[in-house]
């Protein structure tokens, strides 16, 4: 059902007046984590100032250890619906277990499936019925093919909405992050018809990398972007922080990229 073969046409998820793959870039932005209703609420606003459509923000962390925050919870999904509805913005929370998939899709209007979730089968499953868009992330170290096996899952299980995420993938270098993909986005935009987003920011996990990237990767012929923005990242609370934009550079990405393709 992800293939191309099977369905020449782009999909266009429509949400609200948002459209993603219809040809118009879509951007989300906000936080790496929800950390308080008055943090989501300032950043919400700067995002729908700069012109985003999406707030993103997790509720639920998925981190490498068990000691470092792991989130607010479902008391950080409330704050964001409020915060998106205020300031007429859509929202992305992170789902990581079935259990939580009904909770979050009451609160958010796109899940989102983390990397080091994109082969987790039962959640894959449970999504197929979630009744809201699914955001699907690549794993870390996923082919292109795997990442459509695991979109397939949602698709069979009766959800169409599924778009794909360039996240970057674990290779040698240890400079950045991650290394983002870029080829990603055009070969996965001839395999199938889902909307491809890129995430510069999980895929440099650099601050001053974000925008060249952001900008190849809509060059490259991505739907959208996820970017992290915080209002004080060097205080986070998650080590996203160093990956994160200030305000000003986020709105200045946007008015640049404004220029590249038309953001509606
Ligand atoms: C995130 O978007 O904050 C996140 C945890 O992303 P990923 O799953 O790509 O690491
Ligand atoms: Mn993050």
């Amino acid at each position: 059902l992800a293939s191309r073969d099977f369905h020449p046409e782009n999909t266009v998820i429509q949400i609200g007046d948002v459209k993603i793959g219809g040809g118009e870039l879509v951007v989300m932005g906000g936080p790496c984590a929800v950390e308080s209703a008055e943090q989501i609420d300032e950043i919400a606003r700067l995002v729908k100032a700069a012109g985003g459509q999406v707030l993103r923000g997790g509720a639920f962390k998925p981190r490498t250890g068990p000691y470092s925050f792991q989130g607010v919870g479902v008391e950080g999904l409330i704050m964001m619906a409020e915060a998106g509805k205020k300031h007429g913005l859509l929202t992305i929370t992170e789902v990581m277990t079935p259990e939580y998939v009904d909770i979050c899709a009451e609160y958010a209007d796109i899940l989102q499936i983390g990397t080091r979730n994109m082969q987790n089968f039962d959640l894959l499953r449970k999504l197929g019925t979630c009744g809201r868009p699914v955001l699907l992330k690549r794993g870390f170290s996923a082919t292109y093919d795997e990442l459509l096996n695991a979109a397939e899952y949602i698709l069979a299980g009766g959800n169409p909405d599924v778009m794909l995420c360039e996240r970057g993938i674990r290779t040698f270098e240890s400079y950045t992050r991650n290394t983002l993909d870029l080829a990603a986005i055009p070969a996965l935009q001839s395999l199938s018809h889902l909307p491809v987003i890129s995430d510069p920011s999980h895929g440099t996990g650099r601050r001053e990398l974000v925008e060249p990237m952001a900008k190849a990767s809509v060059a490259a012929g991505a739907d959208g972007l996820i970017i992290e923005m915080h209002t004080d990242p060097d205080n986070s609370m998650t080590g996203d922080g160093v990956q994160s934009l200030f305000p000003d550079q986020f709105a200045g990405l946007l008015r640049d990229l404004e220029q590249l393709s038309p953001i509606v």
